[in-house]
Parts: structure tokens; sequence; C-alpha cells
């Protein structure tokens, strides 16, 4: 990650903490990217987005709205909370609403930490799951996954140990798009002192439901003592990333108070929470869309191993692939045929792109092209 640079009049005015923040990485523009190309049609597997689009009650939704723009929205998110409330089955006290999960990772470490508090977060991971916390001036620890890309027992063992404030982790992870198991999230939970808050960012947490293995954060945390939050979001399966809505369910009241506070009061707008409402109520386009994806992730990722190439196992709609090369030239060389993904940057995975997935002619031509550029042939 690349430090913002500021000219020094503005330096001089911004806090330390700002000026050394490593800038969040969105991947490369598409409009850009279609006019650097001449490619008018931009295949955009940057960010993790659905290609299956909302569910199209959630646009009649939205349009109800368009003659309303100048009230305020609830503050309180009153008819989604209740929605969530009631399909979760914990009471809305415990629920809260942000401009898409990254506001609540931001709420939270504005809540919680002081300069100099250490998080400690999982390698190659989420950006903003150290940006966050180093703009308060915590100190961010990254535990390394193994090189199969799985759970280091030993190392969040000693990490945990030190003892951080506050843990963040996604389950499942990305970049890698690999799960932990219920045993290993156990690892975790029981090693998290109870000083600290433990955050477990379950953004992809529709597409790994289906799996028998996977952990249902709120199901292994629900009779935990200790302060946790799991994070949500509308981003990802149910397609609604340009509306910006994600929830959480906190451990306590107390704590989503506590975020109230730093919360600014009209943080989700009114049509991103009438969408989320619409979307929830249509588990028939959600489960289309996690079966679809599922089968584009195992078709697209058996090819890609088929040509030799390293593919982390993955239970959400990305792959992290090794293209044995500089990534950051592939991700070039892509650009130029129009298609996009993030090349990664972390010590260690500079020869990692992630990619999420589109449409199957949309992956063909990307598996193709990738292919092409990685000097790999299919059997
Ligand atoms: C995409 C993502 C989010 C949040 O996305 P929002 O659009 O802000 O809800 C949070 N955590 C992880 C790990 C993600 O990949």
């Amino acid at each position: 990650m690349t430090a913002v640079h500021l000219p020094s009049a503005t330096e001089a005015l911004v806090r330390r903490e700002v000026v050394g923040l490593p800038a969040y990485d969105p991947g490369a523009d598409p409009d850009e990217v279609a006019r650097t190309s001449g490619v008018a049609r931009i295949i955009k597997l940057s960010n993790n987005e659905s290609p299956f689009g909302a569910s199209p009650t959630v646009t009649a939704a939205v349009s109800r709205h368009l003659t309303n723009i100048a009230r305020y929205p609830d503050p309180t998110g009153k008819r989604l909370a209740e929605a969530l409330g009631r399909i979760l089955a914990v009471p809305t006290e415990r629920i809260v609403l942000g401009n898409g999960s990254e506001n609540i990772l931001e709420l939270l470490c504005q809540a919680v930490l002081n300069p100099g508090d250490l998080v400690v977060t999982q390698a190659p991971g989420f950006s903003l799951h150290e940006i966050f916390p180093r703009m308060m001036g915590a100190r961010v620890e990254k535990v390394p996954v193994t090189p199969q890309f799985g759970f280091d027992a030993a190392a969040w063992k000693h990490a945990l140990a030190a003892p951080p404030k506050l843990v963040f982790l996604a389950n499942p992870c990305n970049p890698t798009g690999a799960m932990f198991t219920g045993a290993e999230l156990d690892q975790i939970v029981d090693g998290t002192p109870e000083s600290a808050l433990l955050v477990l960012d379950e953004a992809y947490y529709e597409f790994a439901r289906p799996r028998p293995d996977y952990p249902d954060g709120l199901e292994v945390l629900r009779d935990r003592d200790q302060p946790w939050i799991v994070l949500r979001t509308f981003s990802k399966a149910y397609g609604l990333a340009g509306l910006r809505v994600g929830y959480g369910v906190a451990s306590t009241s107390a704590l989503v108070r506590a975020l109230d506070r730093v919360r600014t009061p009209y943080n989700v707008n009114r049509m991103a929470q009438d969408a989320a409402v619409a979307a929830l109520g249509d588990q028939t386009h959600l489960a289309d869309t996690v079966r679809r994806t599922g089968l584009e992730i195992a078709r697209v990722a058996a090819r890609l191993r088929g040509a030799g190439l390293r593919v982390a196992p993955s239970s959400t709609n990305f792959l992290f692939i090794d293209t044995a090369r500089h990534a950051h030239s592939v991700a070039l060389e892509l650009h130029r045929s129009g298609i996009i993904v993030k090349a990664w940057r972390e010590p260690g995975y500079e020869s990692f792109i992630r990619a999420s997935l589109a449409t199957p002619g949309e992956n063909d031509a990307f598996v193709r092209r990738l292919l092409e550029i990685c000097g790999r042939q299919e059997p």
C-alpha cells in the first residue's frame, strides 16, 4: 500500500496518523480502461460485485423514493432493523446499520481505539482492517495464513496473547476466499481475551452458508459473554454495492449505543434502507445468485488449475490466483483487453491477482486472456 502524499503546508495541518495512512486501492477506473483499451464492453472483476444484479423488487422499492428525495432518511433505520431482527432472531437494539459495512468497521475503530492500542488481523487481508485502526493511531499486527491459505493456529495464539484491543477477522477471507472451519473459529474466539472486541466480518456469508462446514458467526458467538460483533453486507450476494448498506449484530445493545454516538445520524440513505428490505424479501433471487456463482467459481477454478495455475480454495464470489508473474504487469495486460482485476500488493503476494466472477461468457474471456498472458495452456 502506498502512503498519501500531501504538499508540506497541508501536511503540517493534518494529523500524523493520517499523513502516514496507506491509500485504499479501489482498482482501475472502468471509464479510463475503456478509453485506453478502446474496448467498449469492459469486464469488471475487481470489486467482488454481483454480475446478476439486485432483485427486481429492489428497483421498484428504489423508484418509489424518487419523488421524496427532499426528506431525510429514518436515522434509526427502523424498518430494515426490524426486518433483520425477525430473520436473525435478535432484538433490534443489537443491530447497527452502516453506509456499507465498511462504515461500521470505521465506527468500531472510532468508538473503541486509543492511540497505541493493538489490533490483530490477517495477512493477506482486507486493507480497511488496517487503514481504519491506523487512522486512530492504533498498531496493527497481521497474522499470516499458512502457505495453503489456511489457519495458522500457533501464529494466532501468539498474536492474541499480546493482548489486542480489537480483532478483525474476515470469514470467508478477502482476498484469499478461503474460510475458517468451526473448530478454527472456536480457537480464535476462545483465544480472544475478554478485554478485546472480536469483529467477525462476514461480507461473503451468503456464498459460504450452503457449505456444511461453514460456521455461521452468529450461531458461534450467540451465547458468548465476551464482546463481539458480526458484520454483513448487501453489497455482495444481494447486489446492492452502489447503494451502500451493511449491518452489524452486536453482543450487546450497549455496543450499538456506543456506535450511535460516533455515527453520522443519517448514515444510511432512504433508498438504501428500503432497497435492503426489498432484497431481504426476495430470497429466491439471492439463492439463484449464490447457486450460479458457486457453479462458476468451481468451473473457472478447475480450468485455471488444469492449466497449471495455483488458485486458493474459494467459498466466495472471487478467486485468488497466483499468476507466477508480476501481478501488476499481468493486470495491465488484462486492462488492455478491457478486463479489470485487482493485482495484489501485500508482501509475498505480489504475483497474485484477485478476480471476482461475472457471467459465464465474460469468465471465459477472462480465462482465455489470462492463460495467454501467463503462457499456459489447457490440457
Ligand atoms: C466488500 C467487503 C466489505 C464491505 O463492503 P461494503 O460494501 O462496505 O458493505 C467488508 N469486508 C470485506 C472483507 C469485504 O470484502
